[in-house]
């Protein structure tokens, strides 16, 4: 199938069932009308001159018309390119020249931010974008009128490319990837068959749509089994999201770990209903052992599922399954998904390392991506010719084939020669009672080369921690050379859109 023939065969089995609602407007869709809306956009474009191959850029926060530009441009083999939301015209003028974007959709404006300025900036820098056009404004309407049924193209191929999505930018400059139908629609598809998900589930989605989690795990795992999307809001808000599930009864709830940690910290979060939910997925960086047991008894969420991916892999390698014990489903990534093959390597020799030991995590099936748009150098680094994808990322495969991630390799601190895994300290730092959230990472030392740094969000009430305390705490229950030696306080930490927190960004402002 392609994106399109697959949603029109969804609208054909559960015409009547609700596709999409838009919490903050009170918009609402069935399968028939979103197909309906889908098509007509898919004409308005064909008219606009808008063919095969093009690319359409979205630069945009979540709302109902993010989703038909989804499915619209997927119809025609257009290729849709995700523009990060929170870019400014330096970046955004970037993108629009580097991916050729003919027109451009976008929101008209967010919080403080006002696209439209931004776009009548950067558009004489730009000559190959012919329109921009911005949600609900007479420019979508203009477009919308030029809609007249003619044939949708015949000749799209599910191997065909349909999408450039950027990643976070969690470790660097952020790099497009170029993913075909084939791509994302099955790892959409296998996601929501993971957790179960019929016409009868509602999921609730505050995750952004311009990153994988939410357009691919979220969008096309909810409409390639007739359930329902629901957006909460244009952004991130923990009690938009908590009202959203409540009022529309949802059984179904995504978030990356800060994100729940924020609404499980909310003040009056046990007032919320939240009975109608039973899965969700956790996953975008590690997850907290800690807070996936919360969410599992006090967000009535006792099949969430964690998974394991990243863009270039359409997302998701790994995932834990319903029938999980808590152990493996709190404390893995669960297994490999169907049509999928995972190794371990040791990231210097490059030889398969045996179950239980550390090493680079390496993934390779239908869920590479083609390659780093108009990068080909870039993809070369990272995919090599047998069409495995280097990750970073260090993970161990147990005995029974869950595996673990133990981080990213650019991450790990080293200490006097000693290797330290942050996530180890963090998961342990969970659990001091004066903590909200915390991230450790290393930070240049004389002496040692680096030195552990622990920058900790307190929880509400709590008086402030001391590193003293801290110190405390994990002595004699881990190794010295692993206990921060430095403490910082924060209200907040330095996020990418997608919700991961910026350890570089942390480590260049109190690393000094
Ligand atoms: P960039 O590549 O631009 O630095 P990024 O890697 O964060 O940013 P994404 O593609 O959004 O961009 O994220 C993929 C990465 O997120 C993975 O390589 C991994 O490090 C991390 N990740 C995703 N899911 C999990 C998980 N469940 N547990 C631990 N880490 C995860
Ligand atoms: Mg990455």
């Amino acid at each position: 199938d392609t994106i399109g023939d697959n949603l029109a065969r969804t609208a054909a089995t559960w015409p009547d069932r609700e596709a999409l609602v838009d919490v903050p407007t009170g918009r609402r869709w069935t399968y028939a009308r979103l197909m309906a809306d889908v098509d007509e956009l898919a004409y308005a474009l064909l008219a606009s001159g808008v063919t095969k191959g093009d690319r359409v850029g979205i630069w945009a926060v979540n709302c109902a018309e993010w989703v038909l530009v989804q499915y619209a441009t997927a119809r025609i083999g257009a290729i849709m390119v995700n523009i990060n939301p929170a870019y400014r015209t330096h970046e955004v003028e970037y993108v629009l020249k580097q991916a050729g974007i003919s027109l451009l959709f976008a929101s008209l404006g967010h919080k403080t931010s006002d696209y439209r300025a931004m776009v009548d900036e950067v558009r004489p820098n730009c000559p190959a974008l012919r329109e921009a056009v911005f949600f609900g404004d007479p420019s979508w309407d203009a477009l919308l009128t030029r809609a007249v049924p003619a044939a949708l193209p015949d000749d799209l191929s599910c191997d065909d490319p349909v999408n450039i999505q950027y990643t976070s930018g969690t470790t660097g400059f952020p790099k497009g990837a170029t993913l075909s139908h084939h791509n994302i629609l099955n790892n959409g598809y296998f996601v929501g068959e993971l957790i179960a998900y019929t016409e009868q589930d509602r999921v609730c989605l505050p995750v952004p749509f311009y990153h994988c989690f939410g357009m691919v795990m979220g969008n096309l795992a909810a409409t390639s089994h007739g359930a329902c999307i629901v957006i909460p809001a244009p952004s991130f808000e923990p009690r938009a999201t908590l009202e959203a599930v409540q009022q529309e009864r949802c059984t179904s709830l995504y978030g990356v770990p800060t994100m729940f940690i924020a609404e499980l910290n909310l003040p009056g979060f046990a007032d919320y209903d939240l009975s109608s939910l039973r899965t969700g997925i956790m996953a975008g960086s590690p997850c907290p052992v800690e807070v996936m047991k919360r969410v599992v008894s006090e967000m009535n969420m006792a099949e969430v599922s964690i998974c394991y991916g990243m863009t270039e892999t359409s997302p998701v390698s790994t995932q834990t399954r319903r029938d999980d014990d808590l152990e493996h489903r709190t404390g893995t990534v669960g297994r490999v998904l169907p049509h999928i093959e995972v190794k371990i390597v040791d990231p210097v020799t490059g030889v398969t390392q045996p179950r239980g030991t550390a090493g680079e995590l390496c993934t390779r099936g239908y869920s590479v991506m083609l390659g780093y748009w108009d990068e080909p150098e870039k993809t070369a680094e990272s995919v090599d010719p047998a069409r495995w994808m280097h990750t970073g990322d260090l993970a161990v495969m147990r005995e029974d084939g869950y595996v673990e991630i133990v981080g990213r390799i650019k991450d790990m601190i080293i200490r006097g020669g000693e290797n330290i895994y942050p996530r180890e300290i963090e998961e342990f730092l969970y659990a001091h009672p004066k903590i909200a959230d915390v991230q450790v990472v290393g930070v240049p030392h004389e002496r040692y080369g680096e030195e552990v740094l622990a920058c900790v969000i307190p929880r509400d009430g709590a008086d402030p921690l001391t590193l003293e305390e801290l110190r405390a705490f994990c002595d004699g229950r881990l190794a010295h050379y692993k206990i921060p030696t430095r403490l910082q306080l924060l209200d907040a930490f330095p996020m990418t859109v997608s919700g991961k927190v910026r350890k570089v960004e942390l480590r260049s402002r109190y690393g000094g």
